[in-house]
């Protein structure tokens, strides 16, 4: 007997009769003996259209309202999913973020879990129930609902699983793995048996969204093996687990797409000390993460600084940049949202040199102008032209050969 963390994503519970099949699917995990605990995200598309609505409410609308929005899409599958495992002939309960104990901070909209508290899950497996948790929520120190960002119910179930010490964490979702770049865009993509907690990482914070970084940052730290597989089938998929001796360490081992960042540049500011540190602070005070930073020396003391956000915290960006660079007697504020940015990732580039050319070859070949590079240990990312991003991605699989192991 073993105590399992199940996680659905919105595809697998999109409607009834998928929650069904994902009922008859925990329903047997716990015949064969399991406890399980069940975390769900909402249905599919119904996030998005939440923060439609909102957006058509108010033109600024206040994080605290969101967060109770947004939670609610997570509230109907687990009252729904629970309902059906109940009619099969189940004990089930349904638990929401605060109710399952579950702290975070107030980051309202990306909060970050704190602490899970567990007791009333583990109380409801001693009772031989099947306990469904509403992924992608909390409940912050002063009361209040708090949700994790985007994709943030892998998080909520890994949390959950290192919390009551769980045997697996199984995140079922609607591809049969993680490969080595979206399935859905290059069909020559390979799936991994296996991969590392660090190249996961890497994976996802530059897009890969099978997995939130926050799941993969809390399955590393607290040790728990994550098993990413399909809800419409019964292969096994891939184990996300710490590096080993008998690993692939291939030069490059995945690509990857993120189209949700933006650019943004100040035009002609004084090339003096400081001067970033004006820019940037007020960004940092904003909660506004800055990912990739450009500084371009010109003639004549001036400079210009070209950076990217995520679209999420663009506008604010936008206005927090202008309101700045204004005061530094800035020239002039440029901002794209129409670019993607893609990177190779390898753990094996530590101990290699011409990653980087080859990269920048491959995208020459197809007359793919590279605007912004950003370079880790492990990692190249190269930001352009949006309508290029597909292209790009299939472009740098075949040159990295990725497709044969
Ligand atoms: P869920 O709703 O189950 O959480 P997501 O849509 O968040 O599912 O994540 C699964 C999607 O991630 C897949 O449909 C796939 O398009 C995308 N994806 C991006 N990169 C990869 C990758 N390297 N391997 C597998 N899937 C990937
Ligand atoms: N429903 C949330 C989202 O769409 C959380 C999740 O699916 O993981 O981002
Ligand atoms: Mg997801």
């Amino acid at each position: 007997m073993a105590l399992i963390v199940q996680k659905y994503g919105g595809t697998s519970v999109g409607d009834l009769e998928r929650i069904h099949n994902v009922a008859k699917r925990v329903a047997k995990s716990y015949d064969e003996g399991n406890d399980v605990v069940v975390v769900l995200s909402a249905m599919s598309g119904v996030t998005d259209r939440l923060i439609e609505m909102a957006h058509q409410a108010s033109s600024k609308p206040c994080k605290r309202e969101m967060d109770v929005l947004l939670s609610t899409g997570e509230q109907t599958t687990v009252s729904l999913m629970s309902m059906t495992l109940q009619a099969m002939g189940y004990k089930a309960e349904s638990l929401l973020g605060f109710q399952a104990e579950i702290q975070t901070d107030n980051g309202a909209g990306k909060a970050r879990i704190m602490r899970i508290g567990a007791n009333r899950i583990k109380r409801l497996l001693d009772e031989k129930k099947i306990v469904v948790v509403a992924g992608f929520q909390g409940m912050d120190c002063d009361g209040n609902i708090t949700t994790l960002g985007r994709g943030g119910s892998d998080t909520s179930a890994v949390a959950i699983a290192a919390a009551v010490n769980a045997d697996a964490c199984e995140i079922y979702t609607d591809v049969d793995g993680i490969y080595t770049t979206d399935p859905r865009i290059c069909d020559k993509a390979r799936k991994l048996e296996r991969i590392s907690y660090d190249e996961m990482l890497e994976m996802a914070s530059l897009g890969a969204k099978v997995l939130q970084i926050r799941s993969v940052g809390f399955a590393k730290k607290y040790n728990v093996p994550i098993h990413v597989r399909s809800s419409f089938n019964e292969e096994e998929g891939t184990m996300v687990v710490n590096e080993d001796s008998g690993m692939e360490q291939l030069v490059v081992s995945g690509v990857t797409l993120d189209k949700n960042e933006a650019r943004i540049t100040v035009k002609k500011v004084p090339d003096q000390p400081g001067v970033s540190a004006k820019i940037f602070s007020p960004l940092a005070a904003s909660g506004i993460q800055v990912d990739m930073i450009i500084q371009n020396t010109r003639s004549g003391g001036e400079t210009d600084l070209t950076f990217t956000v995520t679209k999420t915290d663009y506008q604010e960006a936008i206005e927090i940049t202008r309101r700045v660079a204004e005061e530094l007697g800035g020239k002039e504020v440029l901002v794209a949202d129409d670019i993607a940015k893609v990177s190779v990732i390898g753990v094996g580039m530590k101990n290699h040199s011409g990653v980087a050319s080859r990269m920048f070859q491959a995208l020459a070949d197809e007359n793919i102008n590279i605007r912004l590079i950003t370079t880790s240990e492990i990692r190249i990312s190269c930001v352009i032209d949006e309508r290029y991003a597909e292209l790009a991605v299939r472009i740098l699989h075949d040159a990295f050969s990725l497709d044969e192991l």
